[in-house]
């Protein structure tokens, strides 16, 4: 179908609409599966096409995809030809007259509406169900603080203040071995003759490590938005330009370190669970201002791990004074427009975390 409309454009034909029927007698294996799943991959391939035309930039017109790619195929419940047996493990598909071993994650009620059984390049097989359901999300847990502000960084993956004080989250040591083993495994498969049986062997191993490192990388990243959107009712976060300083040398730490995937999902779990999520404007000064008495260094470089106030002689970790600057948008949020000046002006110091800092003196000499 795919060839029938490339070719068809290419030669600035009209595209013809094709339906799998036609090809049923020439290759009669389509008769083996289910026509559902002939059906779907129909409808998808008009909405390539579709999206192509609407946008020929973002869409690419759609190409034969490699064996060795993930490969998948979503067929739909009819008089209850999709089944799952809980008790035995076992999935039902249509076409399949037995039963398929599965390991299931998780128990659900509710009608099923499609499968999608797919095999990634490491070789294992998936099958995600889509279930309609009444709008079923965990049990909302009160949040213990009012409000919390997260700087991002690349030393630490995040450091949180809230009404408890301030702490940094390190990257997972277990990633960052994982990433050197996908280095090494990366330079073993280079090392490997083209084509032959060392070299597929080696590109197994690397597959399996790169679902690996992504598994344990969104199991990280779910597990701490939760645990942050359950602890605190509104989330403050720096609206960081990810796509630009991706062009920097920074990009690798950043792409590794998954922050779009983190914002992203702190997003719709505070939808989830009715808190809210703040991004500030890119042009917020978190770094810059002294959360104490509201300076702003316009010296402070990016390399700067720490700096002193020359206005009121507080030493700040670069970090943690961001993430308290973030913090106070969050209690604030009222009048954060625009968001610096309220920050500057409309200080209070009322419900901020405990620190063990010295006491205000009005002194801009006092130092340690
Ligand atoms: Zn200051």
């Amino acid at each position: 179908m795919l060839d029938k409309k490339v070719q068809s454009y290419k030669k600035k034909e009209r595209i013809p609409g094709v339906t799998p029927a036609k090809y049923k007698e020439e290759f009669p294996f389509l008769k083996e599966v289910d026509s559902f799943a002939l059906c779907n991959v129909q409808l998808q391939l008009e909405k390539a096409f579709k999206d192509h035309f609407r946008n020929r930039k973002q869409f690419k017109l759609p190409k034969f995809k490699k064996k060795r790619d993930k490969q998948s195929y979503t067929t739909n419940n009819t008089h209850n030809s999709i089944r799952v047996d809980f008790v035995k493990g076992l999935l039902y598909l249509p076409k399949l007259r037995e039963g398929v071993k599965i390991e299931l994650h998780r128990s659900f009620d509710g009608k099923i509406k499609s499968v999608t059984v797919s095999k990634t390049n490491d070789g294992k097989y998936f099958a995600s169900i889509l279930v309609e359901t009444e709008n079923r999300r965990n049990k909302v847990i009160e949040s213990k603080s009012k409000a919390c502000g997260m700087d991002l960084g690349l030393e630490h993956f995040v450091t949180v203040t809230n009404d408890f004080g301030n702490y940094k989250v390190e990257h997972p040591k277990y990633l960052l071995k994982a990433e050197e083993r996908l280095r090494r495994l990366q330079r073993s498969l280079s090392r490997k003759q083209k084509d032959s049986k060392n070299s597929e062997k080696a590109r197994l191993r690397l597959a399996r490590q790169h679902a690996y490192i992504s598994n344990a990388r969104n199991d990280f990243l779910h597990k701490l938005s939760k645990a942050i959107i359950d602890e605190n009712q509104v989330v403050v976060v720096e609206d960081i330009n990810v796509k630009g300083l991706l062009k920097t040398r920074l990009a690798k730490s950043i792409a590794d370190s998954g922050w779009s995937k983190f914002l992203t999902y702190l997003k719709y779990k505070a939808e989830w669970y009715g808190r809210t999520f703040i991004q500030v404007d890119r042009f917020f000064p978190s770094s810059k201002l002294c959360h104490r008495c509201g300076y702003k260094n316009e010296v402070l470089e990016l390399h700067d791990r720490t700096w002193c106030c020359p206005k009121c002689g507080e030493t700040h970790d670069r970090d943690v004074n961001a993430s308290i600057n973030l913090y106070y948008v969050g209690l604030g949020r009222a009048e954060v427009k625009p968001v610096e000046r309220a920050l500057v002006d409309d200080r209070s110091p009322h419900g901020l975390p405990k620190k063990p800092s010295r006491v205000e003196t009005g002194s801009s000499t006092e130092k340690d």
